[in-house]
């Protein structure tokens, strides 16, 4: 396993999809006490960094994807490293009716839910000449339709009686019309007002409704697509603000502000954790193309 790494005001993280074997809290380790989180996509990635750090802040948690053979190894490191519980669930966010499944399952086991994190996404590069219609509607299937139908089953099996806090996972792809990426960035730029839209009807509810927009996060399937690991030895994050790529602890304790009491007045807010990467970043056609095309080869 590899070992976690602290550097300055960095915290800890591990590249691969395996939980820390230290952490540094930086809020109370009680913040988030006997609550339940329930995460899409929570077995792999950001996800499951989502799912660990929550725990180490007293949380139960549900992660919930296609993969059940995935989900269950990352349940057992999950309760090994944090003495937590976490429940892992077979859901498809296209199928409501296999979130519904899961929820009600959720409340039997764990009884309640008090943060929902829409973090599941589907994940390429393609530029929209070659995008099929297919691909690009599957995308907007799982990322936006994903994040409307986990969102409402919660929301009426729930947090309307109890409410919650949700925070979806965006990203800044639309921002400036990110190279290759017509289907994420149109996907998340729906998310993005649905956030409002949602924020605004329920949270008279007690519902606050959140987005997280990460940049470039390194242990990620999307980072190493993008050449990421390639792109950092040869120095290109020197055109980042911040000057580095994130890890994915940053983008779990952005989350931890966003679903605690610690942003209780917050809601209806996409906040961006990129280190100031789309305000300066390049958006070359021709580079991310031979990035595409590099990733293709070797698929
Ligand atoms: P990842 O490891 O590929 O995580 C995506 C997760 O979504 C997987 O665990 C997958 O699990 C699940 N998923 C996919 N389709 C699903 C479906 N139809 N129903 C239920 N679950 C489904 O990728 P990641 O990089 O950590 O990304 C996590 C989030 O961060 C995404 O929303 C992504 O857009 C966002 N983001 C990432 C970056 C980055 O640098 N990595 C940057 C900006 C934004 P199964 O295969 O088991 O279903």
């Amino acid at each position: 396993m590899a070992e976690p790494q602290r550097v300055g005001d960095v915290p800890e993280d591990v590249d691969t999809d395996d939980c820390m074997t230290s952490y540094t809290h930086i809020y109370s380790p009680d913040l988030l006490k006997d609550q339940v989180a329930f995460i899409t996509g929570g077995g792999s990635g950001i996800g499951l960094r989502i799912a660990e750090v929550l725990m180490r802040h007293g949380c139960d948690t549900v992660i919930a994807s296609r993969n059940f053979e995935k989900l269950t190894e990352a349940a057992k490191k999950l309760t090994a490293a944090t003495g937590r519980h976490c429940l892992p669930l077979t859901i498809d966010v296209r199928q409501p009716q296999t979130i519904s499944a899961a929820v009600d399952e959720t409340l039997k086991e764990l009884g309640r839910i008090d943060i929902l994190i829409n973090n599941a996404a589907g994940n390429f590069l393609c530029p929209a000449t070659s995008l099929s219609f297919n691909a690009f509607k599957t995308v907007l299937e799982i990322d936006t339709m994903g994040t409307f139908n986990t969102s409402k089953v919660v929301y009426e099996k729930w947090f309307k009686d109890h409410g919650g806090a949700i925070v979806n996972i965006s990203a800044t792809l639309g921002y400036r019309g990110q190279a290759l990426q017509v289907h994420a960035g149109s996907a998340k730029a729906a998310n993005d007002a649905m956030t409002k839209h949602l924020a605004v009807e329920w949270g008279p509810s007690g519902v606050r409704v959140n987005t997280l927009a990460p940049g470039p996060i390194s242990g990620t399937e999307g980072f190493r697509r993008l050449g990421g690991n390639r792109a950092d030895s040869m120095g290109a994050f020197s055109s980042i603000p911040l000057q580095r790529a994130g890890n994915k602890t940053e983008m779990a304790h952005s989350v931890l502000f966003l679903a605690s009491r610690a942003s209780s007045y917050v809601t209806g807010h996409i906040m961006v954790a990129d280190g100031g990467s789309w305000l300066t970043s390049a958006n070359d056609v021709s580079m991310l193309l031979g990035i595409a095309s590099s990733q293709s080869a070797k698929l």
